[in-house]
C-alpha cells in the first residue's frame, strides 16, 4: 500500500529528514570509513540521528544505507553482508520512527555505467534487488532510489524494486545548472525528460536531490510540473552550495535562509521538503515549522 501517497491526497505536505553523511563526519566517521558499517558496529550512532530528526518534526526518516549496495560495499570487502548491513539500517530507522513515522530506505547509485559496460544490467538489478528486499524486511515503507545521474541505472533499480518488494517507490535524480535556465544530471538528463521515464518505470513519487539549494530546486520542481500536474514531489536540497574552507567542505545556507524559501518551493508543486548534505535537525526543524505554519 502506498501509505506516503495515500497521506499526501489530503492536501498534507509532508516533511523528510536531513543530511546522514555530514552528520556521521561529525561524530566521527573517518574518510575512508564504510559508512553503512555503523548499522552494525555502532547502531546507537545511527539510531542517535534518526531520532534527531524525528524529534526536530520530520515526518519519514531515511536509512544508514545509501552505498549499501553489493559494488559499493564490495569496496570495504562487504559484499557478502548486503542483506545484513541493510537490515539493520531499516531496524534502526523503524526504532526512531516507530509507528506513525515512514522509514524510507535509502538507494545510492553503484557507480557502475551501463553504457560503459561496466556491468550487465541483470547485475545491476541483482544487486539494487538484494538491497531492497532486506531493507523491506528491515521495515522499510518506502524505498528511495536517490542521488541518480542516470536513467537507466535509475529504471533498473525501480524495476528491481518494484518486482521485489511492496514498497513505496520513490526516485529522485540529482541535477547541475548549465546556465540560467537549464538543469541536467551529470548523464545529461533534465528534470523534463527525468518525469515521464521515471512514472512509466513504476515511481509514484519523483525528485530531486542534492547538487543544490532551496532557490535551484523550485526551478527543478517547476519543470517536473510543466510535464506532470499530479505526480509527488520530493525535495531534498542542500544547505546551499558548498564553499571549501581551510580544507574543509562547508554549507553555507542557514536553517533561518532555507526556512525562507518553503513556502516558495511548495508554491512550485514540491510536496515533500527535507535536507541533503549540510542540513541539520535545526533546519528540518526550521523546515517543519514553515510547512506546518503554511497548512
Ligand atoms: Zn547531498
Amino acid at each position: 500500500m502506498n501509505k506516503i501517497a495515500e497521506a499526501l491526497k489530503q492536501g498534507r505536505v509532508l516533511v523528510s529528514d536531513g543530511a546522514w553523511g555530514t552528520f556521521l563526519q561529525n561524530k566521527g566517521l573517518l574518510p575512508g570509513e564504510c559508512p553503512e558499517l555503523w548499522n552494525i558496529d555502532r547502531p546507537e550512532d545511527v539510531l542517535d540521528i534518526a531520532k534527531s530528526y524525528i524529534d526536530a518534526g520530520a515526518d519519514m526518516i531515511e536509512t544508514n544505507s545509501f552505498g549499501g549496495n553489493s559494488f559499493k560495499l564490495s569496496f570495504f570487502g562487504l559484499a557478502n553482508r548486503v542483506t545484513e548491513i541493510n537490515r539493520a539500517a531499516a531496524e534502526i530507522s523503524r526504532k526512531a520512527a516507530g509507528q506513525n513515522k515512514f522509514v524510507l530506505g535509502s538507494i545510492g547509485p553503484t557507480g557502475k555505467i551501463l553504457m560503459m559496460g561496466d556491468v550487465s544490467e541483470e547485475e545491476l538489478y541483482n544487486s539494487f534487488k538484494e538491497q531492497a528486499m532486506a531493507l523491506e524486511a528491515g521495515g522499510a515503507d518506502a524505498l528511495v532510489i536517490e542521488t541518480m545521474s542516470d536513467l537507466d541505472e535509475a529504471k533498473c533499480a525501480i524495476k528491481a524494486c518494484k518486482e521485489n518488494t511492496s514498497c513505496e517507490i520513490i526516485c529522485t535524480m540529482t541535477f547541475e545548472k548549465s546556465d540560467e535556465y537549464v538543469f541536467h544530471t551529470m548523464m545529461g538528463v533534465t528534470p523534463s525528460q527525468m518525469t515521464a521515464e521515471l512514472i512509466d518505470a513504476g515511481a509514484t513519487i519523483i525528485g530531486a536531490n542534492c547538487g543544490n539549494g532551496f532557490k535551484n530546486m523550485v526551478g527543478i520542481t517547476c519543470e517536473i510540473r510543466t510535464i506532470n500536474k499530479t505526480i509527488p514531489i520530493l525535495i531534498h536540497a542542500n544547505a546551499g552550495a558548498p564553499m571549501y574552507k581551510n580544507g574543509q567542505t562547508h554549507f553555507p545556507e542557514s536553517p533561518e535562509q532555507m526556512g525562507g524559501l518553503v513556502r516558495t518551493l511548495i508554491d512550485a508543486g514540491a510536496n515533500i521538503i527535507g535536507g541533503c548534505c549540510g542540513t541539520t535537525p535545526d533546519h528540518i526543524r526550521k523546515i517543519a515549522g514553515m510547512v506546518n505554519a503554511n497548512k
